[in-house]
């Protein structure tokens, strides 16, 4: 018998209906952005959507074709949001690119992704002089200035942004596409082998969108100020520019201006509520606030992920400057919302340092996705929050292949992240490291990730990494590498005592190093490769 079809009318979930909407209800909302050279910009979601439309207007009449792909390589501001909507709205690819990888990593991005067009941030300009000769399909690089702003460097078909949407009335109205087809593609960062393009439609990036609003994820509303650290050119700011027009909350873009001082200023002349950053970002925030001894008026809620978050930073934001941050874990495959970390009801009861020890937990699945544990041999594990696997996922916004590549990634229909960790009964996920980040001990895993967070734990701590280096009688051991504070020192055997009776015996690393500062990767994540290369016969005696 044929199914009884529902009788509802059926909307494509597109990008562009989330503009619309915070235009017409949310119209006199602001956007306020940091500019690189014009000081602070505002205006509101009503202009931006009109500047949205006459930018789409220009990019067809610079010919793009649906799902071409148009590239930006911006910071966080109000014209990469206008090319956000814009873009996409049409029905082309937003690709944004991570303008902190090498330049051979950008060549091959961009030729992988066969961009038409290039949008750049004039502090690229150098950067675009040395990309433009080696992407030569590139037809128009647009500098997003205006005309006297135009960078004197050597680019080939320069064109202004400004210009172009002078040239253009907001009289257009978005296409009702395939919410099927292609909205956006951003690259992994490729730490091996060459990165991978990870192609998002927009029914993926609606469904995501509407799942990151909800209470126990971001929890947005139109009373909320939100400040992404997090770039615009890394996992679309992880959809915060797309979910602050779903509820037509404040957005505050901070440009390239990311220290302390900055961020704080806007904060607090903007009165942000909501901020999302990686750890690297969030230390530094809380090392500034403290060697300032200012406090926070209105911030009160963050997110903190992209890597392992540590526990005393989550406990120093919410006892001294009364910001409670959660823990996320995600990434470019996965859109990047995998979980997020909240209490439930019932976890509200138990003692401090139970919810202490809950929150540093990487959090639960939202609706939307599914986790899974497996082992070696692809069997599932059970959620008891003690066996370790590799963790699979599966959902509306997980990715099925990647772009220009044949064979799916997908085992029996679950994405292998990579990742290794426990679940709990609650469905709380425990990232114990990356898989290739594991210490192999004697043929006993070590976790990084546990041991980085004692570290931190330690007053005088600023920074901590934890890697295997090669051992001739355990083939791997641990060792710290540490930052000190400002102005303080630490020592090999204070630190190595710091762990006496926290963690097993063998876990203690063999040896500590006390470094000035730790090498960061393209997405602002320690980079435990170069250290890895760097110290892996430290110990081969
Ligand atoms: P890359 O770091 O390679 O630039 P992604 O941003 O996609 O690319 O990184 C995803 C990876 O970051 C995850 O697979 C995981 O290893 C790590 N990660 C993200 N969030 C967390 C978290 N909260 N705790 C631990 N690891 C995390």
């Amino acid at each position: 018998m044929a199914a009884l079809m529902g009788q509802m009318m059926e909307r494509p979930l597109l990008i562009s209906s989330l503009l619309d909407h915070a235009e017409q209800y949310h119209g006199d909302t602001e956007i306020v952005s940091r500019t690189l050279s014009d000081g602070i910009h505002r205006y509101d979601y009503a202009a931006a959507a009109v500047r949205a439309r006459r930018m789409a207007k220009a990019l067809l009449r610079l010919g793009v074709q649906p799902g071409e792909r148009v590239g930006t390589l911006a910071w966080n501001g109000y014209r990469h949001f206008e090319l956000y909507y814009a873009i996409s709205g049409i029905g082309a690819v937003t690709h944004t690119v991570n303008p902190r990888l090498f330049l051979e990593q950008l060549v091959w991005i961009i030729n992988d992704a066969d961009d038409q067009i290039l949008f750049f941030d004039l502090s690229f300009s150098a950067l675009i002089e040395k990309l433009a000769p080696q992407c030569p399909k590139v037809r128009h690089w647009v500098g997003m200035c205006s005309r006297e702003q135009l960078p004197a460097e050597a680019i080939p078909n320069l064109l202004c942004y400004e210009d172009l949407l002078a040239a253009e009335d907001a009289d257009y109205s978005w296409p009702d596409l395939d919410e099927r087809s292609a909205a956006a593609l951003c690259y992994t960062s490729g730490t091996t082998g060459n990165p991978k393009g990870v192609l998002y439609s927009h029914r993926s990036m609606l469904l995501h969108g509407l799942a990151s609003c909800a209470p126990d994820v971001f929890g947005f509303s139109a009373r909320d100020c939100v400040l992404p650290v997090v770039p615009m050119f890394h996992v679309n700011a992880w959809t915060i520019p797309y979910a602050a027009a779903m509820v037509g909350a404040k957005l505050v873009l901070p440009g390239a201006a990311l220290d302390g001082a900055s961020l704080y200023e806007l904060f607090e002349t903007e009165r942000v509520t909501f901020c999302g950053g990686v750890p690297t970002v969030w230390q530094g925030l809380m090392l500034y606030l403290d060697a300032k001894k200012l406090k926070l008026s209105t911030l009160r809620r963050g997110v903190i992920g992209g890597s392992a978050a540590p526990a005393a930073l989550l406990q120093k934001f919410e006892q001294d400057y009364q910001v409670k941050i959660d823990q996320a874990w995600g990434m470019t495959e996965i859109s990047p919302l995998g979980t997020y970390n909240r209490a439930k009801l019932k976890h509200l009861k138990l003692p401090l340092a139970e919810q202490q020890a809950l929150a540093v937990k990487q959090g639960r699945p939202p609706f939307g996705v599914q986790l899974k544990i497996v082992d070696a041999e692809g069997q599932t594990l059970p959620n008891d929050g003690v066996a370790v696997g590799e963790l699979m996922i599966r959902g509306h916004w997980v990715v099925d292949h990647y772009f220009n590549l044949d064979k799916s990634p997908l085992q029996n229909g679950w994405f292998p992240t990579g990742d290794v960790g426990s679940i709990d009964a609650d469905g709380y996920l425990q990232i114990t490291d990356r898989a290739k980040d594991v210490i192999k001990s004697g043929g006993e895993w070590i976790g990084s990730i546990d041991l980085e967070n004692l570290a931190c734990a330690h007053p005088r701590v600023a920074q901590a990494a934890v890697i295997g280096v090669f051992h001739p009688k355990w083939d791997e051991r641990p060792l710290l590498l540490v930052v000190p504070r400002e102005g303080e020192t630490l020592t090999r055997e204070e630190m190595l005592a710091f762990y006496e009776g926290k963690v097993a015996k063998w876990w203690i690393p063999d040896d500590v190093v006390v470094v000035e500062a730790l090498p960061l990767t393209a997405t602002g994540k320690i980079s435990k490769l170069q250290l890895r290369e760097k110290y892996r016969q430290h110990l081969a005696g």
